[in-house]
């Protein structure tokens, strides 16, 4: 083995002990796919959600099985703080259908989908460290008048 042959070797086993060590970090994050489906009856098909403790970046993915089309039974799916629910929705449904419901730059949203209709599916991903661990939060559909029967627990770590 020439010098050169010999020194470029040291440099990729060098490289993979680093990975090696790099490895570890890595695990340690954790991304927790969740899935809710909706339908043409104004229903999620979750009243609870759980992500676990070790989870650092969430995905929920929103389907919704129904035939209607979104400007006659749109869902979205809105993560926020139990006390703000009402006024979310009702900041939602003021912004309108253009908007998906959604009040742009509202700072009380903490996670939300877009807007769909039956046959499509939609995901949001955000930080776990938008949650506080061990605490509840809900989940709401911000179309007009479908929270009552849309809406949900979120816990994380809990
Ligand atoms: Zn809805």
């Amino acid at each position: 083995m020439s010098a050169n042959r010999l020194s470029r070797a040291l440099v990729l086993c060098a490289a993979g002990a680093i990975l090696a060590a790099l490895a570890p970090v890595h695990a340690a994050g954790r991304l927790c796919k969740l899935e809710i489906s909706a339908n043409d009856l104004m229903r999620y098909d979750r009243k609870e959600l759980h992500a676990a403790a070790d989870c650092t970046v969430i995905q929920v993915k929103l389907t919704h099985t129904g035939k209607l089309p979104a400007s006659a039974m749109g869902h979205n799916w809105v993560l926020v703080e139990s006390k703000d629910l009402e006024g979310v929705a009702n900041a939602g449904a003021a912004a309108g259908f253009t908007e998906n419901y959604l009040a742009p730059g509202d700072p009380r949203i903490i996670a939300a989908t877009r807007l769909i209709g039956g046959g499509q599916s939609t995901t949001v991903t955000f930080p776990a460290s938008r949650l506080k661990l061990g605490r509840s939060y809900m989940y709401l559909c911000t179309a007009p008048g479908h929270n009552a029967l849309m809406r949900g627990i979120f816990h994380y770590g809990g």
